[in-house]
């Protein structure tokens, strides 16, 4: 979302502060849009930001296969206009974390990190009533395309403020760097986790760091100060093989069915404590969903082997040993030859 300006100080700005800008959030699942107030029907009057912004939706960041090349090429361009210096920092081949920075003038301060992600998730474009990657613009200034909030938006926001900042003629004593990351969506192994283990990221000693958040659809800003651990979780069911015509005893499925209805309760469980209780959040919360089943090879063979795959979110306040152990005896209860693995690791995360 951006925020409202402050209105324009000086009649030398450029035309484009003196409008009010206002984006907000459309809550709704298939309509992933942003608003923006400017709702002329002439497309010439529309804040240059957001036409940056539809510009980067453009670019098919998505994964599996995101076009980063295009993206680092935007990116490059912004801060040549903005007077930015950019390193391109390769942390596996193809992927580069792309840092603009605007110097303090007191180099030995802890710099500040706006940090966000370039990629995003797949889609289904079936259930889209636009193009995904049209950045398409309706009559009342929404605009529909995939990383319109996670996370495009920010990244436009970022580059806004800093541009704004500048014709304001403002300069800060801590230096500001934008980092602009790959594969976040994907659990950052080639992106954020490489960069952090580099000279590059060393040399921006970081002082103060900020991330995405949740979409809001007013001009407010929610800050968080904790965050759910993102836990991602395959469990794997073996048991007796055989052919689809028995009643095989003791199979992979019915032991994973025990394990996924053991998740499913708690996940109804957790569901209910968050709508039974007004002053709880999402995020106060543990959250699951059952993403992914896998296995067998016939219609009439029993498998050996099944697996059921869980994205969990832990709460803050939930001790992370503990519900290990929780994982481990509902695999447990379900039988013999039932196991979890973390597919990514339990840690602090986006
Ligand atoms: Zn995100």
């Amino acid at each position: 979302m951006l925020q409202q300006p402050r209105k324009a100080k000086s009649a030398s700005l450029p035309k484009c502060l003196a409008s009010p800008l206002r984006a907000s959030v459309s809550s709704s699942v298939k309509r992933l849009a942003t608003q923006s107030a400017m709702t002329s029907k002439n497309p010439k009057e529309e804040h240059p930001s957001v036409t940056l912004f539809r510009q980067y939706l453009r670019i098919r960041t998505v994964q599996p296969k995101p076009d980063y090349g295009a993206a680092v090429a935007f990116l490059e361009e912004r801060a040549c206009q903005l007077g930015l210096s950019c390193q391109k920092v390769e942390v596996a081949p193809g992927y580069v974390v792309t840092v603009l920075t605007w110097p303090g003038t007191n180099p030995t301060l802890s710099s500040i990190l706006l940090n966000s992600h370039t990629d995003v998730v797949p889609v289904f474009k079936e259930y889209w009533s636009h193009d995904p990657f049209e950045a398409f613009k309706d009559s009342e200034g929404y605009i529909y395309a995939r990383g319109a909030q996670d996370m495009k938006c920010i990244s436009i926001q970022y580059l806004e403020a800093v541009r704004r900042l500048k014709v304001e003629g403002h300069q800060f004593p801590r230096t500001i760097h934008m980092t602009f990351v790959p594969d976040e969506e994907v659990g950052g192994h080639q992106g954020m986790e490489l960069f952090v283990q580099r000279p590059e990221f060393q040399a921006l000693r970081a002082g103060f760091a900020l991330d995405e958040g949740l979409a809001n659809p007013t001009d407010a800003f929610t800050v968080f100060y904790s965050e759910r651990s993102p836990w991602w979780v395959r469990v794997t069911s073996t048991g007796r093989p055989g052919h689809g015509s028995r009643f095989i005893e003791d199979t992979a499925a019915e032991k994973l069915h025990k394990v996924v209805s053991s998740i499913l309760a708690f996940r109804e469980k957790e569901w209910q404590r968050l709508q039974s209780n007004p002053h709880l959040k999402e995020g106060a919360v543990t959250s699951v969903n059952l993403t992914k089943l896998e296995g067998g090879v016939a219609y009439n063979v029993v498998p050996a082997t099944m697996s059921a795959s869980f994205d969990f979110r832990v709460a803050p306040d939930v001790g992370l040993k503990a519900f290990e152990e929780q994982l481990q005896s509902w695999c447990q209860a379900a039988g013999e030859g039932v196991t979890f693995e973390f597919v990514q690791e339990p840690h602090c995360g986006a």
